[in-house]
């Protein structure tokens, strides 16, 4: 026997050599092209500085009236220089950020290489967490209530670059918690805090096993992204530590619903929810944990907020023109 077999994976691997499964990304690829076009048209030039740049259908150079600047349209944006075509960077970005396949299953799925695919979707990741916060703001729609706020369980990414254990006997923690934690290399083990409201989903991953929850971050973040913050909702244990919020945190210490149906539910269902999410990863840097439970909020908040693939690209292009200039 060579390498083991991964738990899920392997039928569809098969029908994929058999060639049964097509990739038609055309379409994407002209969406994107044509956004990032309707930018470079109200953006500067990235070499003299002038709003001059002019764009056609009919070709993928763009051109500087002032300076005669000519790149193609993907310049200076994720999609240069991929070896892949603008959809299928975002294919891989999405069935990365939206399914349970992992790097390992996609490239294959695209007949790339790992590492082309590996560096598309850690550009991307990077973009759309640039972009995300205008994209957001631009939507049609009211974030209101309050802010549900909590810390989960550790996560650990575990076993870098190797399988998890096989066998569950193995594995570290406590089944009894309903939380499968299987313990790796020290250091590799990730704390959540999410902060949840209406349909705004904020994940920002701590990194370490004696991380006690600093929720102060994600509970910006979330105000950043749907001022004013209302009452934020948290358990008692966080609220002990978050005397800065103390003024508008509801303490509860029953597990559920306070007598005064104060609940973090929301944001225990999003732990639910990333933990498995976050499971397939187990080869990534601890950094690339971080991005990752991060891209999870982001991509779930669009979900919950009904938005189609045309806000990821949109995410994608305003976060590409933010870097580079
Ligand atoms: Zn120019």
């Amino acid at each position: 026997m060579s390498s083991p077999q991964p738990a899920f994976g392997a039928m569809f691997r098969e029908l994929i050599e058999l060639g049964v499964v097509e990739i038609n990304t055309e379409s994407l690829d002209a969406a994107v092209e044509r956004r990032l076009k309707e930018f470079w048209e109200n953006t500067s030039c990235p070499r003299c500085g002038h709003q001059s740049v002019v764009t056609w259908e009919s070709t993928d150079r763009i051109w500087c009236r002032d300076c005669n600047f000519k790149p193609v349209f993907t310049y200076g944006t994720p999609f240069h220089e991929k070896h892949l075509p603008a959809g299928e960077v975002l294919l891989a970005f999405t069935l990365y950020a939206d399914t349970l396949l992992s790097i390992n299953q996609i490239a294959p799925f695209l007949g790339r290489a790992y590492r082309t695919v590996h560096a598309a979707i850690r550009d991307v990741e990077a973009a759309v967490h640039r972009g995300f916060p205008v994209v957001w703001s631009l939507l049609d729609q009211t974030i209101d209530g309050p802010a549900q706020v909590d810390e989960s369980g550790k996560v650990c990414s575990g076993y870098k670059g190797q399988e998890p254990p096989r066998n569950s006997r193995s594995r570290g923690g406590s089944s009894q918690t309903g939380r499968s934690r299987w313990r790796g290399r020290h250091g590799d083990q990730l704390t959540l805090v999410a902060a949840c409201r209406d349909s705004l989903r904020v994940i920002s991953g701590q990194l370490g096993i004696d991380y006690s929850g600093d929720l102060e971050p994600v509970i910006q973040e979330a105000e950043d992204l749907s001022q004013p913050l209302g009452e934020v909702w948290t358990d008692g244990l966080q609220a002990y530590r978050q005397m800065g919020f103390d003024h508008r945190t509801v303490v509860h210490k029953e597990r559920y619903v306070s007598p005064e149906g104060v609940h973090i539910n929301q944001a225990e269902c999003l732990f639910s929810l990333v933990q498995p999410w976050l499971r397939k990863f187990r080869g990534l840097s601890k950094q690339g944990l971080e991005q990752a439970a991060h891209t999870f909020g982001i991509v779930r908040s669009l979900n919950l907020a009904d938005e189609s693939t045309e806000s990821i690209v949109d995410c994608l292009v305003i976060g590409a023109f933010r870097n580079s200039t």
